[in-house]
């Protein structure tokens, strides 16, 4: 029988669990969450897993990763165990199971470390710039060339590893064995749910919901391209300049959506913020605004004068590209894909 830590409890607190220990096990979370089937059943089952502290099976267990936190179950929760809350607590932990460097718990778990994690990165990013004498076109010139290569080293060295442990821990710990042609055959649903994030559909009442992620995906995916293949900011093509004007705008007006709704708390999903989920929605607003600024200073001929509009902008790339993407709350979109995809493939086994 697997180990049981009656300690867990507390430890996943730090990842945002509130008062689950309340729950005795009613059911109702789950016979109104519209996501839990009899085979898949949740969030109850999680709940008892946390409060006892079976880390093994949490670990191997893709079930947090199919709620999208709907809140129906908090809603109607007779004991106010914010099972909702829990599921998203479990992702949270579950990312720091996944990180191989250990850095995702460390950060989840402390604000002060993630602040001085985020110093860290503005200092390097002022400090290359007066390594360059605060010269425009070399500093946007390299700026240019560390998206890329931000991006590939984030995927090689850090998520792609990850992405292996969590294979690890959910399919070889299964002990289900599948064909590479059924692997090959059925990534169409890893794409088909990082694109569209579908299942979220089955939520009640979430039909609004779904459509801001749909764009916000669609725009951010279209920005990265924009900005790292097509050059935005050197960019003369007048296509490429308004396709980037109207992706970082749309950034924009979903993200202020986003952090006025955790302000106002008016949904479930955003009653219970924590840093982490601040830093995301934040900094993707930062970033659709910064970008869209940077590209009308350029426009207007003015950037060289006021490169500390360009500066900013890099920091909030860089902090991005270096802790949001590798260890925060955005490797939830990646997580959950490959989740779905794993999902999809053990059906296949049984
Ligand atoms: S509804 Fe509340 S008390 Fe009942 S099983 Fe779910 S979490 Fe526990
Ligand atoms: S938050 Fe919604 S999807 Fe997640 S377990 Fe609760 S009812 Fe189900």
């Amino acid at each position: 029988m697997a180990g049981i830590d009656p300690k867990f409890g507390e430890a996943l607190k730090n990842y945002g669990a509130i008062n689950f220990n309340a729950c005795y096990n009613c059911g109702t979370c789950t016979a109104v969450c519209s996501l839990s089937t009899p085979e898949n059943s949740f969030p109850r089952e999680m709940i008892r897993l946390s409060v006892l502290g079976m880390e093994e099976e949490l670990t191997s267990s893709l079930k947090p990763w199919l709620c999208y936190y709907c809140g129906e179950c908090t809603t109607y929760c007779p004991q106010t165990a914010n099972p909702g809350e829990l599921m998203m607590s479990l992702r949270r932990w579950l990312t720091s199971k996944y990180d191989w460097t250990g850095l995702s718990g460390l950060l989840y778990k402390s604000l002060p470390l993630t602040i001085v994690a985020f110093l860290l990165v503005a200092i390097g990013v002022i400090s290359f710039a007066a390594s360059q004498a605060f010269n425009s076109e070399t500093i946007m010139h390299y700026g240019h060339y560390f998206e890329m290569i931000a991006i590939g080293a984030v995927f090689a060295f850090i998520l792609f590893p990850n992405i292996i442990r969590m294979w690890y821990f959910v399919m070889v710990r299964s002990g289900k064995k599948l064909s590479l042609t059924t692997y090959v055959k059925t990534s169409g649903e890893l794409f088909i749910h990082m694109f569209t994030q579908k299942r979220s559909l089955g939520c009640d009442d979430n039909q609004f919901r779904w459509f801001e992620h749909f764009i916000l995906v669609i725009g951010y995916l279209m920005l990265l391209f924009t900005t790292v293949f097509l050059d935005w900011f050197g960019s003369q093509n007048l296509f490429v300049i308004l396709l980037g004007y109207v992706e970082s705008a749309l950034i924009f007006i979903i993200t202020v959506d986003f952090v006025k709704s955790r302000i106002q708390k008016n949904r479930e999903v955003s009653k219970n913020s924590q840093p982490s989920d601040w830093f995301f929605v934040i900094w993707l607003l930062l970033m659709g605004l910064t970008a869209l600024l940077v590209r009308s200073f350029i426009g207007l001929g003015i950037i060289e004068n006021n490169l500390w509009m360009y500066l900013i902008h890099l920091t909030v790339l860089a902090q991005w590209a270096l802790i949001i993407v590798p260890f925060g709350k955005w490797t939830h979109f990646l997580y959950r894909s490959f989740a779905m995809y794993f999902e999809a493939l053990l059906a296949k086994a049984n």
